[in-house]
């Protein structure tokens, strides 16, 4: 079994503020797994603010292509559970980088599916299932530029406004002078003081806001189940839940939290993830990062699990590089196909040059 990574720049339609900074590109490795003449793809997405870069994802995965299954012929055998001790096994390497985990875990699960003739959600015992409508990302801006985002995400049912600076009033109220649809808002732990949270938040609810993502710095649990006390709608972890181990934490304080495979290592992580989100009566939205269609298409494998979708990454990059992920009316269809369902552009049509 052969693994190839190659960095590729995503490089975004407009620039992304967010509380935490703003960015025009996001730093992302792509990676082919190859074996028995099959080839799985995989990326590990890297926003800057999550600690991981190119160089680091790069060594990271030198080091895991000396994990990887060294009988390809078992997992033809044993399917899915010949995956989950590698997984463990490249976890075990080091610490953190959990995209560059994720890269891996997708793309053994794509060349799986593909030497299976099987899409992934169908190995990993999900039924089909219709895909609920994805939230749009609107981020910070001025009042003017926040109305023109909202225009030309006309298509999609539900809008995600991040908020988590001084003017989220002022942005919400833009949002709302042109449209009425449904607003989700993620403060990516903007918010300081919890009264002033307390009321901000009564006052989003009365604008219909459906939810708040992650009011406060990760670290604040005990301010964070103070405004659940308080708050008429739900609070949901991001930032403050990364993995499965993140989780028991996380029920005393949130109402849900946002499974994201870049931060949990990937497929096998996220689904358990959703499991023990059941357990503890958690609420469940599946994220991303800026992704391409390839991050992407391995998240909407697990969609059917979810409660609320927020899987827009690739529709905010100017040069993905795979097809196979399409939106209807808002509304990602689970790909076609084996394995995550998702087919690199050869080299002549993608519109980008990579690094
Ligand atoms: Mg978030």
């Amino acid at each position: 079994m052969t693994l190839h990574a190659r960095p590729y720049t995503l490089q975004l339609k407009h620039p992304f503020t967010l509380a935490t900074g703003s960015r025009r590109s996001t730093p992302c490795v792509l990676v082919e797994i190859n074996a028995l003449g099959v080839t799985g793809v995989g990326e590990a997405s890297m926003p800057p603010y999550c600690g991981e870069t190119i160089d680091s994802a790069l060594a990271f995965l030198e080091r895991a292509a000396h994990h990887l299954p060294p009988d390809p012929e078992t997992a033809l055998r044993e399917g899915l559970s010949a995956l989950a001790p590698i997984l463990a096994e490249i976890d075990r390497i080091a610490p953190g980088n959990h995209a560059a985990k994720a890269a891996v875990d997708i793309a053994l699960h794509d060349w799986l599916g593909r030497l299976l003739g099987a899409p992934c959600h169908a190995l990993l015992g999900i039924p089909r299932g219709p895909v609920l409508p994805t939230s749009f990302t609107i981020g910070i801006a001025g009042r003017e530029e926040t109305a023109e985002r909202v225009a030309e995400a006309a298509e999609f049912p539900i809008l995600k406004v991040k908020l988590g600076g001084r003017d989220d009033c002022a942005i919400i109220e833009a949002v709302r002078s042109v449209t009425e649809r449904p607003v989700r808002v993620d403060a990516n732990q903007g918010w300081g003081e919890r009264e002033e949270a307390a009321r901000l938040v009564e006052w989003l609810a009365g604008q219909g806001v459906e939810l708040v993502e992650q009011p406060f710095s990760p670290e604040r649990f005990a301010d964070t189940a103070w405004l659940r006390e308080r708050s008429p709608i739900p609070l949901v972890g991001d930032e403050s839940v990364r993995r499965l181990s993140d989780m028991a934490a996380a029920a005393d304080a949130f109402d849900g939290v946002n499974i994201k495979l870049m931060k949990c290592t990937g497929m096998h992580e996220a689904h358990r993830m959703f499991r023990e989100a059941q357990r503890l009566g958690l609420r469940t939205m599946l994220g991303c990062m800026t992704e391409t269609s390839c991050g992407i298409g391995a998240a909407l494998q697990l969609a059917p699990l979810a409660e609320w979708i927020d899987l827009d990454g690739s529709l905010l990059i100017s040069n993905d590089p795979f097809t196979g992920v399409t939106f209807v009316n808002g509304r990602p269809m689970m790909p076609e196909g084996p394995g995550i369902g998702v087919s690199p552009l050869s080299q002549e049509r993608r519109q980008q040059p990579d690094l």
